[in-house]
């Protein structure tokens, strides 16, 4: 199979969870931030498949709550942040900022995001980026252990990246992101376009990704902190990227 072709699937899981799988071998898959284990039982089952890793963005519990009966059924490698360690399940690779993991036919890049937890982390799989709760569409992850300033940090190392990564995050989240994204921006006629194709994919129950990343660096107010004239429109004027990443962030905290 040529290097590019990787293959991406969102199963739903706990209540807006996914669990994204992709293809390592014949037969054999990764599951990243498997929150239970029953429904990537069935996916393995149906595609007469076993399990050969599970990647973990961070510690908490709708990311990890299904390793262990996982681990007992299939034996896959755990994957997860050396950093974190302590309160991650037992880790066979445990990673760091900028390492590679070999995972059958794929490299995954390993890329540290404080923020939402300390020793959060990202993986980028050929185009593929398995966001946990850093980014989502039109949103980000709230700042339970880091600054703003840590976060902020973090998603300009994410906005680096290529306009064609695929952004696979780790919730479904994008209509309520996509109604806040409104409400900052109400004269904003490109955003406001989007609706019909979001309500269309949220309606039908669709996963709404993965997803470009360059069109969330477009859109996503979270990753435009540092633009004059989107600062100017919230009436931040003058204040410095991470200030106003902050003030967004606190009003979706209380929207
Ligand atoms: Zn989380």
């Amino acid at each position: 199979m040529p290097e590019h072709s990787l293959r991406v699937e969102p199963i739903p899981a706990l209540k807006d969870n996914y669990v994204w799988m992709f293809e390592t071998a014949p037969r054999h898959w990764a599951a990243v931030d498997p929150g239970e284990a029953e429904p990537v039982r069935r996916y393995l089952e149906s595609h007469s498949a076993s399990l050969s890793h599970i990647l973990l963005t961070h510690h908490h519990h709708d990311h990890i709550g299904g390793v262990e009966p996982l681990r007992r059924q299939f034996g896959p490698r755990v994957i997860g942040a050396a950093r974190d360690r302590h309160r991650l399940p037992p880790l066979d690779i445990a990673v760091q900022d900028g390492e590679q993991v070999e995972m059958g036919r794929w490299k995954a890049e390993v890329m540290a995001v404080p923020g939402h937890t300390l020793g959060h982390v990202v993986y980028r799989v050929q185009d593929a980026l398995f966001a946990g709760d850093t980014l989502f569409r039109f949103g980000c992850g709230r700042l339970f252990e880091g600054s703003p300033e840590q976060m902020w940090e973090s998603l300009l190392k994410i906005r680096a990246l290529p306009d064609a990564t695929q952004l696979c995050a780790a919730h479904e989240y994008t209509l309520s992101n996509f109604q806040f994204a409104c409400f900052l921006e109400p004269n904003n006629t490109d955003l406001q376009g989007l609706l019909p194709e979001i309500f269309q994919q949220t309606d039908q129950e669709q996963p709404t990704m993965p997803w470009p990343l360059g069109k969330e660096k477009q859109y996503n107010p979270f990753l435009r902190a540092d633009q004059p004239a989107f600062a100017s429109t919230l009436g931040l004027s003058g204040q410095g990227a991470a200030q106003v990443f902050a003030s967004i962030r606190k009003k979706r905290n209380s929207f």
